[in-house]
């Protein structure tokens, strides 16, 4: 499985730069905007499969855990988590402002592919993911409940804390009450990270209600 999401992300990420260097971001916006909707059916698969930032920052999350870069902490100014609107806001206006007054498409999609590389380098990728990314905080809001996505079967979990170990957003943890690990959803990127390392075979992607 790993390969083939493995294989989906390359897939996609050649799609992005070819959409970039034709001049069609709008279309990988219209893309975007889709995943919103599939979203409230199916959770952040564009997260965890699509989005060219996540699909970049893997490798740059090794490469900064090898060069022993990356920090426990995220950023004191972030943590309120307002930032992401900001970024939202402000890139929309960026947008629009370049388009109608100086006739320019900016990329703005390249603008914050590099911002998630230089923070990836020093940051683990929930900080990009949940505190920063403008995109992650519209799939925040549309995959908060969805009908599908990934969930444990509390019975079997035993509390290893494996599965947090991998998640790229601090979106799965074991609770101090029962000891067993739950996954807020809205974090979730369906990435299958967890589902991969649980020694119970207890995560799967199912439904939810
Ligand atoms: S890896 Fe599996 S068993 Fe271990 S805490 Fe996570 S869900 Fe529970
Ligand atoms: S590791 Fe599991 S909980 Fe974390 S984002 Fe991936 S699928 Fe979701």
């Amino acid at each position: 499985m790993k390969y083939i999401i493995t294989v989906i992300r390359i897939l996609f990420l050649a799609l992005f730069i070819f959409l970039i260097l034709k001049g069609k971001m709008m279309l990988w916006l219209a893309l975007f905007g889709v995943s919103l909707i599939v979203a409230l059916v199916f959770g952040r698969v564009y997260c965890g499969y699509i989005c060219p930032m996540n699909t970049v920052m893997i490798p740059v999350e090794g490469l900064s855990k090898k060069l022993r870069l990356q920090k426990d902490q995220s950023p004191k100014w972030l943590r309120s988590g307002i930032f992401p609107w900001f970024a939202l806001a402000g890139s929309i206006i960026f947008m629009v402002l370049t388009q109608k007054l100086l006739d320019l498409r900016i990329p703005i999609l390249m603008i914050w592919l590099a911002v998630s590389v230089l923070v990836t380098l020093r940051y683990k990728p929930s900080v990009f993911h949940n505190l920063i990314c403008p995109f992650g905080a519209l799939l925040k809001v549309f995959g908060r409940s969805p009908i599908f996505s990934e969930k444990v079967n509390k019975q079997g979990c035993i509390g290893c804390k494996l599965c947090t170990k991998v998640c790229p957003s601090n979106a799965i943890e074991v609770k101090k009450e029962d000891k067993k690990s739950e996954i807020k959803t809205s974090l979730c990127l369906q990435c299958t990270n967890c589902q991969q390392v649980c020694p119970k075979n207890t995560i799967h992607y199912s439904k939810q209600r």
